[in-house]
């Protein structure tokens, strides 16, 4: 057998090196790749009835020349012919543009194949594509012809050949990855047919079994070596089994000033399980914004804490470190732990000092950001290490934590709800716990969708909110194209506010402050001295303020559906009724529909759910970021079921001992291999 994976396109008749660069150009490289180069659609050029094909249908229809194809011609470039088809009996007629070449090579009573748009009026069709010759009728009509993605080096005839001629040459050489017993299981076609037919389809029957073959294939490889990682992870990667006194921290937890949610024990739960065992923790935390993961993870660093370990909390941005760092301290330094700040700006003399107090032991808990793993930090003896607001800490970073010799436990908090449909494909090498429930008593927040025009009154909105000793953000998008454009708009909101609101007093925050200056703005409005937040999108994450009770999103529609509620979140946080004022005009029917959607729900993951609808699963997660694997032929939002069950038969697969001997498993095995699963060299 040939790797085709190896098998450079050269080696097909006709490939020189410069038809090999215009491939390469389109990624192709290896034969592997070209025969995995799916078209992205296909053009029908089966016959049609005509008696049943709607107005301005496209329809291919085959019939015979009775006029003489008459000419009209508009300057010297451009023409219109026009011939009179008998189909069955019906005349219609048919017309070209700019095709006269094709004049000569009519002759009535001839029978050609033509498709176009039908105009069932007029009984006219206006043609795109003609088949003229016996041969071409034979070979091209009645089919599926694949359309691909090409360049101006490659044209579609070209590519389609040269698949084809590929397949001739290489077919035999396609293995068979799955075992046989699934193959039979779900009837699927062997995977060089399937792969011939996402090609060359002989109808649509062939080309759904084609598909529904490959998806499950890409999927059930994808689910394989997430499952293989998640083994790997539990199996090899010893971590530190966590002791502490259960007594001590049920006492801690039951002097909260809160009785937690069922969902929080039930988290708490499973997150304290996983510090006991020996194995490292890969923990996603999920939950709404507001549904109080902070005080989780206070629980999880105190049992680490009891544990004898240092814990890190690890923050993307200055402000959510200094949040964080006042609610950890609320809730641990009465129970005797030092908790130290590390951030990226802070002074030499200053980071020094906290520097040693972690080398030496003198601090339990270290927030931060991500200056918490770079290579100065010396730590006593790490036990968990908590990041919120990072999608992934990632392999490397614990790779380079297991360099210095640490261990720990590794804690994801997202509030950015993950449908299920992805967090098991994404995240699916970790285990995901998830809040489900808010804090009783949470009064929900009104959402309201204003246009500009309503300004004025808005203002005098906040006026009597701000009177009745409430708080309130104004937040302005950040307008990509231009930093002083968003400057501009976020400071003439400030000094408009400033003017119309006094003796209110309005504060301004955005991205290009230093961060003594945001803290000192953050503070002010903490405290109440400052009443109304002007800000563009720096608070977007974790800031809380329960006082503030009005979220004024100004050119709402500028904002993705996750960053609005990540926004509106910020509000409804103390009791009482809070507001949401959305301030847009919209161009597009997205931007109308998102606005919508927030009107008429506060529920995360809906909202979660309706963003993936729009906007598909790589863009929903920001594709760099996302991990998400770049499929071929599956799309997760389309094809869940079949990711379920591929997920159900890879993990079958993988606790199955004999996986890596058997005869039948070895294809997969072998891919597994292939990908460097198996020598767990993932850096
Ligand atoms: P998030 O999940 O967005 O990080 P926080 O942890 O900031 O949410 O919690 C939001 C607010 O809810 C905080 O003021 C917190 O003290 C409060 N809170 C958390 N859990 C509970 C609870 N079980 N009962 C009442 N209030 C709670
Ligand atoms: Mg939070």
């Amino acid at each position: 057998m040939i790797d085709l994976k190896k098998v450079s396109i050269t080696d097909l008749k006709g490939v020189g090196d410069s038809r090999k660069e215009a491939l390469n150009e389109l990624g192709i490289e290896s034969v592997y790749d070209l025969i995995t180069y799916f078209p992205f659609r296909y053009d029908d050029y089966r016959l049609t009835d005509l008696q049943e094909a709607e107005h301005e249908e496209k329809v291919t229809v085959q019939g015979v020349l009775f006029s003489e194809p008459s000419v009209r011609w508009f300057g010297k470039k451009k023409s219109k012919m026009t011939v009179r088809l008998d189909i069955e009996g019906v005349a219609i007629s048919a017309s070209w543009f700019n095709q006269a070449y094709l004049k000569s090579k009519m002759q009535q009573g001839q029978t050609i194949v033509v498709s176009g748009k039908w105009d069932r009026h007029k009984l006219h069709i206006t043609v795109d594509r003609t088949f003229m010759s016996p041969q071409e009728q034979q070979t091209q009509v009645g089919r599926l012809e694949p359309v691909y993605s090409i360049s101006s080096r490659v044209k579609m005839n070209y590519l389609r050949k040269l698949i084809h001629e590929a397949f001739m040459q290489y077919k035999d050489e396609i293995v068979e990855v799955l075992p046989g017993y699934i193959c039979e299981q779900y009837r699927l076609r062997p995977r060089a047919q399937a792969m011939y037919d996402l090609h060359f389809p002989q109808d649509q029957k062939h080309l759904y079994q084609a598909r529904r073959r490959m998806i499950y294939e890409e999927l059930l490889l994808y689910e394989l070596k997430i499952m293989w990682l998640k083994k790997i992870n539990r199996t090899e990667y010893q971590g530190l089994s966590h002791t502490f006194s259960r007594t001590q921290l049920d006492e801690f937890i039951q002097k909260l000033t809160f009785p937690l949610t069922g969902a929080q024990q039930r988290v708490v739960e499973e997150i304290l399980t996983d510090l006991q065992s020996p194995t490292q923790m890969n923990r996603l935390l999920q939950g709404d914004v507001g549904s109080g993961k902070t005080v989780v993870a206070g629980i999880a660093l105190y049992a680490n804490f009891l544990s004898g370990y240092q814990g890190a909390m690890m923050v993307p941005t200055e402000i959510l470190a200094d949040q964080h760092y006042a609610s950890l301290c609320a809730l641990l330094e009465p129970y005797g732990l030092q908790i130290v700040k590390l951030t990226g700006n802070m002074k030499v003399k200053e980071k020094r000092e906290v520097l040693g107090k972690i080398q030496m032991g003198m601090a339990d808990i270290i927030v931060g950001t991500h200056a918490l793993i770079q290579e100065k930090v010396i730590y006593r003896q790490l036990g968990l290490v908590i990041t919120d607001e990072q999608h992934r800490f990632g392999v490397k970073q614990r790779a380079q934590l297991r360099e210095k010799g640490e261990v720990p436990d590794v804690l994801f908090m997202t509030a950015t709800p993950i449908p299920r449909t992805l967090a098991i494909t994404v995240f699916g090498e970790m285990d995901v716990s998830t809040i489900d429930e808010m804090p009783a008593g949470r009064e929900p927040i009104d959402t309201y969708w204003v246009k500009k025009d309503m300004w004025s009154r808005i203002v005098s909105f906040i006026a009597k909110e701000c009177e009745k000793g409430r708080q309130a953000y104004v937040i302005c998008p950040l307008i990509e194209e231009s930093e002083k454009l968003d400057l501009q708009n976020a400071h003439d909101v400030f000094e408009q506010l400033t003017t119309s609101l006094a003796p209110i007093r309005v504060g301004l925050l955005h991205g290009r402050m230093t961060a003594i200056e945001k803290e000192e703005v953050m503070g002010c409005f903490e405290q109440n001295e400052v009443q109304v937040l002007v800000s563009t999108t720096v608070v977007e994450v974790g800031v809380n303020v329960p006082n503030a009770t009005v979220m004024v999103i100004y050119d709402a529609d500028r904002f993705g559906l996750a960053q609005l509620h990540q926004l509106r979140g910020r509000v409804g946080r103390g009791g009482g009724t809070s507001t949401c004022v959305l301030v847009a005009d919209p161009k597009s029917e997205s931007g109308n529909e998102r606005m919508r959607v927030m009107t008429e729900t506060t529920d995360g993951f809906e909202i979660s759910r309706r963003d993936l609808e729009f906007r598909g699963p790589g863009d929903f997660l920001g594709v760099q970021q996302s991990g998400l694997p770049q499929f071929k032929v599956a799309d997760l939002t389309r094809d869940f079921k079949i990711l379920e069950i591929a997920r159900t038969d890879a993990s079958t697969i993988v606790a199955d001992d004999r996986f890596s001997e058997s005869k039948e498993m070895k294809r997969l095995w072998e891919y597994l291999h292939a990908e460097n699963l198996i020598e767990k060299n993932f850096d």
